[in-house]
């Protein structure tokens, strides 16, 4: 009988989010034909990156090659692999000029299909949701992008930052903010197979 996938993290026990295979394979230092599919831990209090769902496998943030937004506190961090913004630059932006031309930046690089998240996030999936927790959290010093927001007042959260930030609409903002319940349509730059959300 077929053993039931892992879907949660050995550590912390949250549920992980399937990453592409080419993700793990470009952020660790293992072989191609030793992992299994694998799953992202995205809980900033737990050092598990990766895990697979045979599980057998899991690897730390020491064993990424990148530091890991989510879990790592230094403002120096990526949000935006591909095009490497930083928690900092996006923070300074914001106190410089009251406003991000980052978002609409990404958008645009990712609709001229420059972006290959798969390979450059530890996430394996567009960041521009990341992006706007952290636009959200410049202009809102009270909340940290690393709280746990409810998801309604998150998607409230998100749709108005997109909208000032030159996102188009409520939906796409939603498709990139990689909500649970939000579709992902495949010709967006949010695309990731299928598979990613079971
Ligand atoms: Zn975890």
């Amino acid at each position: 009988m077929r053993k039931e996938p892992r879907l949660n993290c050995p550590s912390c026990h949250r549920k992980g989010r399937r990453v592409p295979a080419v993700t793990p394979l470009s952020m660790l230092n293992v072989a191609a034909d030793t992992l299994g599919p694998m799953r992202f831990c995205r809980s900033a209090d737990c050092d598990v990156v990766y895990f697979d769902e045979a599980n057998s496998q899991s690897f730390t943030t020491a064993e990424v090659k990148v530091l890991v937004y989510q879990k790592d506190p230094s403002p120096a961090r990526l949000v935006c692999y591909c095009f490497a913004h930083s928690v900092e630059s996006l923070e300074d932006e914001v106190r410089a000029t009251g406003t991000s031309t980052v978002p609409e930046s990404i958008a645009n690089n990712c609709k001229a299909g420059l972006d290959d998240c798969e390979h450059n996030n530890p996430q394996g999936a567009c960041c521009l949701g990341n992006v706007l927790r952290v636009l959200a959290s410049a202009g809102t010093p009270a909340r940290s992008p690393r709280a746990s927001v409810e998801p309604e007042s998150e998607r409230n959260l998100l749709a108005g930052v997109a909208k000032n930030q030159g996102v188009r609409t409520r939906r796409e903002a939603e498709r990139c903010a990689h909500l649970e319940s939000a579709p992902r349509p495949a010709e967006h730059c949010c695309s990731v197979s299928k598979e990613n959300e079971s």
